[in-house]
């Protein structure tokens, strides 16, 4: 099992989280939202191979954090996984734009200039602008477009862009979410909880939760949850060699 997107360092007791995700096999990316966090964050995947790290700067603090793009720049040489980066266009955060926009470019030059990276990406209420950056920068890597909530025309520019995409319970929970995972292609497609933010039946996610997100791809996809597991496998192992 996959959860390509979760942010382990922010659970209540990471080790234990860790710990259990090791014993159960799964496959993470461990993502962060600031480049300060990284080094904590990798030290829980410490002999959990399985376990993978992504330096990230998160939109919604990119205002406050923007002072650790150097400390990012020094990481990424040593790094293959980027994220949590992208931006947000929310209400709430709309008035930092200008930091976001600055911010999630700088790192995609940056991911340019060591060859590409693989990218998990926010793109709440921006999936135009996110599109038009990953454009501009083709070099950058990979992109994961995590949770994407854009419209069904963004969606369709996205895989135009050759994006992959996550998808995680939350998500498939809502109609609208469903309909745009039935359109994204089955061989770019991995699958996440972004817990602890993620909320599911109140509680939140834990990286195991993504087995619901299984049921769910087998179920609109009318195929065996097996040949599922078959297909995010060989997924996981093309974006690794990408
Ligand atoms: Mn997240």
């Amino acid at each position: 099992m996959i959860d390509f997107h979760c942010h382990l360092d922010l659970y209540p007791d990471p080790h234990a989280i860790a710990r259990e995700c090791v014993a159960r096999g799964l496959y993470i990316l461990s993502v962060t939202t600031t480049p300060s966090a990284w080094a904590g964050t990798a030290a829980l995947a410490h002999e959990a191979p399985r376990i993978r790290t992504a330096l990230g700067l998160h939109p919604q603090i990119a205002h406050e954090r923007k002072g650790e793009l150097p400390l990012l720049e020094r990481l990424l040489p040593d790094v293959r996984y980027v994220g949590e980066i992208g931006l947000d266009g929310g209400p709430e955060y709309k008035r930092h734009w200008q930091d976001q926009v600055f911010v999630f470019t700088r790192i995609l030059e940056l991911c340019a200039g060591v060859g590409g990276r693989v990218l998990t990406i926010h793109s709440r209420r921006a999936a135009v602008s996110v599109l038009d950056a990953l454009e501009a920068h083709p070099g950058a890597g990979t992109p994961i477009l995590h949770w994407f909530s854009g419209t069904q025309r963004e969606l369709a520019r996205a895989v135009d862009l050759n994006c992959w995409f996550s998808v995680g319970p939350a998500m498939l929970a809502s109609e609208k979410g469903r309909a745009l995972a039935a359109k994204m292609p089955r061989d770019r497609l991995l699958t996440e909880t972004d817990g602890p933010f993620a909320q599911l039946e109140g509680s939140m996610a834990l990286p195991w939760d993504a087995e619901r997100a299984i049921t769910l791809l087998a179920d609109m996809w009318t195929e065996p949850e097996t040949a599922v597991r078959d297909r995010l496998a060989t997924n996981l192992r093309r974006l690794g060699t990408a």
